[in-house]
């Protein structure tokens, strides 16, 4: 615990200041100047009374020989002088006259004390002493200074220990059993044990390794709230309250939390955190457990799975595309875009039945153009492709999308028409004829070539028991047109009248447009 050093740093400064202050207050710890001054005050005194009491005897001679005595005995003492009131002096040992300054009486180093008589101040004993400071440093050897050393020295270490040994009972992390420890840190998920205050008492090892390289993983007595690393997310507004503090107020288990770990700004780990608050035995929130489940490979596995579903619906598409398209090659003519003969066969057959069941009409129309070879003939196959082009975009245009046309061979169609009688089948015919006699032909304008087509109509009320008969007599009707003179349409059972049939006029293939 890296507080217990500065606690005790901060317990010896203020002990020794304390110390400090009653020293100055009280002098607790007396410097050598200060016993000087108690000895030397004390020597000087006794001398006085001595000298007071010799004096008395008037035998000057031996208080001159006293005070020799007492400055050769005391180094300290380094001369003595008796002097009268009026400045004689009477009696002297050591070279008092040279060493006595006047202006220094008083100080540590010349003491003078009054000596009186009946008839008051008689004079005084005039004492020098070894001055104090002529002894350098040694002055830093007394007094508080080493005392104050010595106190911080022992203060510190005594401290230390003590602190040590009491705040063991006050950390937090010690609070908590090692072996409870050790078995947070066999779990793979992020443990973290808070307190009622929501600051961590405990984080596990699986806790401490999600923490980006180089941040202290387990802040032991900081807010949870406060570890910077660990952010609310994907879609943190900063309001929200940590799922842990709702658990500590609500006393309910929080679960599923989304956080991110974020490592110089990047996210690196998602989780997902459960706070289960810690109750005591009298029902009193103590703190809270936090499990971290590490979810960044399953996301990330879940994240592929959408890729791979995303790029499987876009297969997916392409195949019914594809499917679509070969579908319609397999069941379309390429030149005319019509219904091939296969593909027109099986949808009429149903169409066929379909009627047949409800009892609806049906009418079958053939048109077969006109003199066609002749335009192959003259104007080249590719003139002829173009016919029949133009000659199945006006068949197609003029029924709905839910009939049938067909290419039933060369230039011949069929178009098959669900809930229609002959009458409006002849009336569709009709109009494609017009269209087909009306359209500005084919090939170069030099030679430009007309059309035109005749059809045989047939209806299912006519009675034809099949699509092969009903077909047949579309085949029939459309014969009867050609040899009526062709650009016509016939109706089957009134072959022999043209149905809706144009005045006689050259048969439009056979002239040359202008
Ligand atoms: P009719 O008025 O009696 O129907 O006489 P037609 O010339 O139209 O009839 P015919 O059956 O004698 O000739 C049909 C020709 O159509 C024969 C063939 O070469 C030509 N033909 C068939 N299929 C195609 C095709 O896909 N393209 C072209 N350009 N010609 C084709
Ligand atoms: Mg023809
Ligand atoms: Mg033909």
């Amino acid at each position: 615990m890296k507080a217990i050093p500065r606690i005790v740093m901060g317990l010896v400064a203020l002990a020794t200041g304390l110390l400090l202050v009653f020293d100055v207050a009280l002098r607790l710890f007396p410097g050598e100047a200060d016993i000087a001054r108690e000895t030397r005050g004390r020597i000087v005194q006794a001398l006085a009374i001595q000298v007071a009491a010799q004096l008395q005897a008037q035998d000057l001679r031996a208080l001159e020989r006293t005070l020799q005595g007492v400055q050769a005995r005391d180094p300290e003492v380094q001369s003595i002088g008796l002097r009268r009131a009026d400045g004689v002096l009477l009696a002297h040992a050591g070279e008092h006259l040279q060493r006595w300054r006047p202006e220094r009486a008083g100080t540590l180093d010349a003491l003078k004390v009054d000596i009186g008589s009946d008839r008051g101040r008689w004079g005084a004993l005039e004492v020098t002493f070894r001055p104090l400071h002529a002894r350098g440093a040694a002055w830093l050897l007394s007094g508080p200074v080493p005392v104050m050393l010595l106190f911080g020295l022992f203060g510190s270490v005594l401290f230390y220990l003590y602190l040590r040994r009491m705040l063991q009972h006050l950390d937090p992390a010690s609070a908590v059993p090692e072996r409870v420890r050790t078995a947070f840190d066999t779990l793979s998920e992020g443990v973290v044990v808070l307190d009622a205050k929501g600051r961590v008492l405990l984080a596990n090892r699986s806790f401490v390794a999600l923490a980006p390289p180089g941040v202290d993983g387990a802040p032991i007595g900081t807010p949870l709230a406060d570890v910077r690393w660990l952010v609310r997310g994907p879609a943190d507004d900063g309001l929200t309250v940590p799922p842990w503090e709702t658990a500590l107020r609500t006393r309910q288990t929080q679960r599923g939390a989304a956080y991110r770990v974020v490592t110089d700004g990047r996210v690196t780990a998602s989780l997902s955190v459960n706070c289960s608050p810690l109750l005591d035995e009298r029902d009193v929130v103590r703190g809270c457990i936090v499990t971290l489940v590490d979810l960044t490979e399953l996301e990330r596995s879940h994240e592929q799975l959408l890729d791979a579903l995303t790029d499987l619906a876009a297969s997916k598409q392409e195949l019914e595309i594809k499917a679509h398209e070969l579908e319609v090659m397999a069941t379309h003519d390429a030149l005319s875009g019509c219904l091939n003969r296969r593909a027109l066969f099986e949808r009429a057959e149903a169409l066929m039945a379909e009627a047949q069941a409800q009892q609806r009409p049906l009418a079958c129309v053939m048109a077969d153009m006109d003199h066609f070879k002749s335009i192959n003939d003259r104007l080249g196959h590719a003139a002829g492709d173009d016919a029949i082009r133009l000659f199945a975009a006006l068949l197609r245009e003029n029924v709905r999308a839910l009939d049938l046309v067909g290419r039933y061979g060369g230039e011949e169609f069929c178009l098959v028409l669900p809930g229609v009688d002959a009458r409006q089948a002849a009336a569709v015919a009709e109009r494609i004829r017009e269209q087909v006699a009306d359209s500005g032909g084919v090939g170069p304008d030099s030679a430009r070539m007309r059309l035109s087509a005749s059809f045989g109509v047939a209806s299912l009320a006519a009675g034809a028991a099949s699509l092969a008969e009903l077909l047949e007599q579309a085949d029939q009707a459309m014969y009867a047109a050609k040899q009526g003179g062709r650009n016509r349409v016939v109706v089957h059972g009134a072959a022999d009248r043209a149905a809706a049939a144009p005045a006689a006029e050259p048969t439009g293939a056979e002239e040359v447009m202008a």
